[in-house]
C-alpha cells in the first residue's frame, strides 16, 4: 500500500529537495508515495497575508498565526482524510531513530506541520497533533528540513523504493548494527588494496566478513547499541574470533 504525505509549510519550494532528486523522486514517479503541501499563507485574509502573530506575555520572537495554520490543516485533512496522522516537528518531540522510522512507515497517511518562528500555539498542539517528533537535540529555523529528513528515511522503507530490495535491510541500524565498510574500483587506491575476501567470490565467507566488520565497528563506535541487543551464536563466534 502506498503512502500519502501532506506537509503544512510556509516554504513549499524547499520540498523540491526531495521531490526532484534521487530515491524520493523516483518513488514519487513510481507512485510509491505521494507528496502534497498546503501553505498557511494561502489561507490568510488580510492584504499583507500575515502568517505570524505576537506572543501573549510579550518577549522576542513571533508565533505562527493560528487561523491560517488551522485552515491549511483543515484543507489537508479534507483532502487526505480524517484518519491521517498529524505530526508536529518540534525539538521537544520524540527523537527520531531507525526504530521510529520503521514505526512511521507503517502508516499510509501522514501530515507534517513544519513550524516557523517560535513555533505554534500550544492549544493547537493539544487539539490537533497526534505525535510530536524531533530529529535531534538542536534547534533548526523551521520544521521543513526535519520533515524532509523524516520523509526521506520513511520512503526508503517502502517496498520498491530502493532499486535493490535488500539494501534497506543492510543499512546501518536495520539489524541494530552499523553498516560494514564498502569498496569499489580500483582494486588499489592510494596504495591501499581492497580486502582480499571481497575478491574471493565466496559469498558465505563475504557475508561473515561483513557481519564481523559491522559488529566490530558498532562495538568501537557505538558500543551502547550492542548493550541492549542480543547476539546470535554466529555473532558471538565472530566477535570472539
Ligand atoms: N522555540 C522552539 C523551542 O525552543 O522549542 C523552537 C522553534 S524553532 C526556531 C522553529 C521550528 O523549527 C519549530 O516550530 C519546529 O517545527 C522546527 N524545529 C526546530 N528544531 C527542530 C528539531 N530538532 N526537530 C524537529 N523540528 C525542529
Amino acid at each position: 500500500e502506498s503512502l500519502t504525505v501532506g506537509v503544512i509549510t510556509l516554504f513549499p519550494e524547499m520540498f523540491t529537495a526531495i521531490s526532484d532528486s534521487g530515491i524520493t523522486r523516483r518513488a514519487l514517479q513510481q507512485g510509491i508515495f505521494k507528496l502534497q503541501w498546503w501553505n498557511p499563507r494561502d489561507y490568510t485574509e488580510d492584504k499583507h497575508r500575515t502568517v505570524d502573530d505576537r506572543p501573549y506575555g510579550g518577549g522576542p520572537g513571533m508565533v505562527m498565526k493560528v487561523e491560517p495554520l488551522r485552515k491549511a490543516l483543515q484543507a489537508a485533512k479534507q483532502a487526505m482524510g480524517d484518519d491521517s496522522k498529524v505530526i508536529y516537528l518540534s525539538p521537544q518531540g520524540r527523537q527520531l531513530d531507525q526504530q521510529g522510522v520503521v514505526e512511521l512507515a507503517a502508516n499510509n497517511k501522514l501530515i507534517f506541520i513544519a513550524g516557523r518562528y517560535e513555533g505554534i500555539d500550544e492549544r493547537l498542539i493539544e487539539a490537533e497533533i497526534d505525535e510530536e517528533w524531533s530529529i535531534g537535540d538542536y534547534v533548526l529555523s523551521g520544521g521543513e528540513l526535519a520533515a524532509m529528513v523524516m520523509i526521506d528515511a520513511v520512503v526508503r522503507q517502502l517496498p520498491g523504493a530502493l532499486g535493490h530490495e535488500q539494501s534497506a535491510k543492510e543499512d546501518s541500524f536495520a539489524e541494530g548494527l552499523l553498516d560494514c565498510p564498502h569498496y569499489t574500483r580500483p582494486e588499489v587506491l592510494a596504495g591501499k588494496t581492497v580486502p582480499e575476501v571481497l575478491l574471493s567470490g565466496d559469498h558465505s565467507k563475504i557475508r561473515r566478513w561483513r557481519l564481523k566488520q559491522a559488529l566490530g565497528r558498532t562495538w568501537q563506535r557505538r558500543p551502547e547499541l550492542l548493550e541492549q541487543r542480543p547476539l546470535s551464536q554466529e555473532e558471538q563466534d565472530l566477535l570472539a574470533s
